[in-house]
């Protein structure tokens, strides 16, 4: 039972082949037999999850409950958890036990969902690859030599290793969509507000969206009805009414109109690039049309995500100093000291290079020349998607430039790593809803197809993957060995 989906286990736990229970028992079996190798969970909550387990099952054995009553899924552990240890990756909160449930997981365990633990994560989300993690980098399924992407590598893995059907996971900059194309899953980052933010421990705050990793797009609309809404205690989250998005799946695709980003196709190695010509193929063939789009100025997101990204972070990780949050240093000499010892072997070397960055950016003098500049070139990114979102639905490329590296390949040069996410940050930088679902193999390694589309168009993005869906295969595919 564990190579199904959610609607397959949905349907299945009403239909009583298996209980709550025994799913939950059999999800844990898999961590312990997976987890030594991919180290995709940081921490397991067994006891947790069978009790929330029996509570599900006695929920159906009366009828009640929706459709994810009952299905394991995880957590990535940015999400606070009440009475859970949560501690985004860091040796900062190695030791932080939540004392609250953030929305994201207080709406799922109210729809029934119960969680078995918590995925290993990039410290504070800040990564390609999942190799700044305090608690060691996870591997991919395809080839355990190599990385799952990052920043939610360990929700990807778990998910493409099958053995959990989904999970949830951030993306600030791509790390919902590329780990799901490196490990070859759908990862779905919804509008920014969308979803609530309120107890995801925050990295960059205007960026940041909730979302899920999951083996195909009818148990993403599932999960995301489920998290999606207004939630007062986030007052990013919009007051948009929440639609019914299994309802959507099946709308045929005939007069969609597909635009293709020319600078998505700039850098991309020619597997990657043939992959997605053949999905745009099935495209066609279901009736869409396609046609070329440039976005002048979506060259320049990446370099403007480095300075937006790192000064919020510097602003949101200045709460961890060892006094009200975190990691505190022995016997400090002084107050001083305690700041500098508590942060110093807190945090690991990305995120200070982050934190770094962006008090560079942030300070006097230096504000308006970055800073300021990176706010304005956001805004003609935002503007170049309106305006091809005037003659187009979505927009569709490749998720990632290659497919999955080896571990070690790029983690001595930033640059290179943060080159990663080149087609992935756009969507972010606009606030808008994006999707990567599996469209073939490179060398027996995975590659995304990504979809865009405008403001709350999720309903949109989830039927044109499910349509895709429909007439492929490659997210059925399981990486051999964990069939
Ligand atoms: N890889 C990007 C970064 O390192 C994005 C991370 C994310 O989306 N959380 O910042």
């Amino acid at each position: 039972m564990h190579n199904l989906t959610i609607k397959q286990l949905s349907d299945g736990l009403r239909q009583k082949k298996f209980s709550s229970v025994e799913l939950t028992q059999s999800a844990l079996a898999r961590v312990e037999k997976f987890n030594p190798r991919l180290n995709a969970f940081i921490t397991v909550t067994a006891e947790r999850a069978l009790e929330h387990a029996r509570r599900a099952d006695a929920r159906l054995a009366r009828g009640e409950g929706g459709p994810l009553t009952g299905v394991p899924i995880a957590h990535k552990d940015i999400f606070c958890a009440a009475e859970v240890r949560t501690t985004c990756g860091s040796r900062m909160l190695d030791r932080f036990v939540s004392p609250y449930d953030a929305t994201v997981v207080a709406k799922l365990q109210a729809a029934g969902v119960v969680s078995v633990g918590k995925t290993n994560m990039d410290e504070f989300a800040m990564g390609s690859s999942n190799e700044t993690s305090y608690y060691g980098p996870v591997r991919n399924p395809w080839d355990e030599t190599r990385v799952p992407g990052g920043s939610s590598g360990g929700s990807a893995a778990a998910v493409a290793g099958r053995v959990v059907p989904a999970a949830t996971g951030t993306d600030t900059g791509g790390s919902i969509r590329q780990p799901a194309a490196l490990s070859g899953i759908v990862g779905l980052k919804p509008t920014y507000g969308r979803v609530s933010r309120y107890g995801m421990i925050a990295f960059a705050s205007s960026l940041d969206q909730a979302g899920v990793l999951t083996q195909t797009a009818e148990d993403a609309a599932l999960l995301l009805g489920a998290m999606a809404g207004l939630d007062p205690r986030d007052s990013t989250s919009v007051d948009e009414p929440v639609p019914d998005y299994a309802a959507e799946l099946n709308k045929p695709l005939q007069g969609l109109k597909i635009g293709l980003l020319k600078e998505f196709f700039d850098g991309l190695e020619p597997g990657n690039a043939q992959a997605v010509q053949a999905a745009l193929e099935v495209f066609r063939k279901l009736g869409a049309s396609t046609q070329e789009l440039s976005l002048p100025s979506l060259p320049l997101s990446v370099s403007t995500y480095y300075v937006v990204a790192p000064a919020e972070c510097s602003s949101n990780l200045s709460r961890f100093d060892g006094v009200r949050f975190g990691h505190r240093c022995e016997e400090p000499r002084d107050l001083l000291d305690l700041y500098k010892r508590s942060r110093g072997e807190g945090f690991g070397a990305e995120v200070k290079r982050r934190i770094m960055t962006g008090t560079y950016v942030l300070s006097a003098g230096y504000y308006d020349a970055y800073y300021l500049k990176a706010q304005k070139v956001r805004q003609l990114i935002a503007d170049d998607f309106r305006r091809a979102f005037e003659s187009v639905d979505v927009l569709i490329g490749p998720t990632t430039p290659t497919p999955a590296f080896e571990l070690g390949a790029k983690v001595d040069d930033p640059i290179t790593m943060y080159l990663n996410d080149i087609y992935t940050i756009g969507a972010n930088m606009a606030g808008l809803p994006a999707l990567s679902t599996p469209c073939g193999f490179v060398d027996g390694l995975p590659v995304g197809l990504q979809i865009v589309g405008p403001v709350f168009s999720e309903a949109r993005l989830l039927n044109v993957a499910h349509a895709y869906q429909q007439e492929t295969e490659w997210h059925t595919k399981i990486p051999h060995g964990y069939e």
